[in-house]
């Protein structure tokens, strides 16, 4: 499989033209940057949402979505919301389509470890900031359909109303993971658990930045465009899931 195009995405992102957007490289791994993108400016009773795709090199359909959501244009959102979008945090794995790091570094692994370059610039960026909404979108090779992970400490879940906006884009993954970490919520939902720690980013955001998380996973074997379409589904339902359920724990 081959890689992707760093400068296509980087291309695609200079060429945005988007009210209240900054742009600015947090840090370069390998040379290659990881950029940051504000939209919305200061929070100003606006909810605080944090977007990242390309944690895993080889799922496209991350990066991808989120140069959709902004391709979009999201004026209207910025009434409700503030952004904060990491499009890839791992360039070099979008290169080389792998799913580690250079050096063989599952990010989504050792998130909190030092060492970990994507890891320490992504930190940084989310250092003193609070978030009432993150969604990291991935990809899954075996999966036959969308699943997603979902994390709230009052256990009010929006992944029953994602799961039925994606289904009219594809079907919902029937088996599940059948992995023993996963502790599921309702079909195609299952819980950031706290047994995973806080090596991975979703696991550690929740823990430090965030009231509400989410993993959003498409299978690798639907069109790209299909994928995008699970995602962006997924995440506009959530944002407004967001405005009709204010947090009690927030
Ligand atoms: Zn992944």
């Amino acid at each position: 499989m081959n890689g992707h195009d760093f400068n296509r995405l980087s291309r695609r992102l200079e060429v945005l033209d988007l009210e209240e957007m900054e742009m600015e490289t947090a840090g370069f791994v390998d040379d290659y940057p990881i950029y940051c993108i504000r939209l919305g400016g200061r929070p100003r009773g606006r909810k605080r949402v944090l977007l990242s795709g390309g944690v895993h090199g080889d799922e496209p359909a991350g990066p991808e979505a989120v140069l959709a959501f902004l391709e979009r244009k999201p004026a209207e959102l910025l009434r409700a919301f503030t952004f904060l979008v990491l499009p890839c945090v791992n360039p070099w794995g979008y290169v080389h389509n792998r799913r580690e790091n250079r050096l063989g570094q599952d990010i989504n692994r050792s998130f909190s470890e030092s060492g970990v370059t994507e890891g320490e610039i992504a930190r940084g960026i989310l250092s003193g900031k609070r978030f009432d909404l993150y969604v990291d979108f991935h990809e899954d090779w075996e999966a036959a359909g969308f699943y997603m992970y979902e994390g709230r400490h009052d256990e009010q879940w929006a992944g029953p109303s994602v799961i039925r906006a994606v289904e009219n884009v594809g079907i919902i993954d029937p088996d599940g993971e059948d992995d023993e970490n996963d502790v599921p919520i309702s079909r195609g939902v299952y819980q950031v658990a706290p047994s995973w720690g806080t090596g991975g980013v979703v696991p550690y955001v929740y823990h430090h930045h965030a009231d509400h998380v989410l993993i959003f996973e498409t299978p690798t074997a639907w069109p790209m465009t299909q994928r995008i379409a699970a995602h962006l589904a997924g995440l506009d339902t959530v944002l407004e899931w967001t405005l009709e359920n204010p947090g009690r724990d927030v």
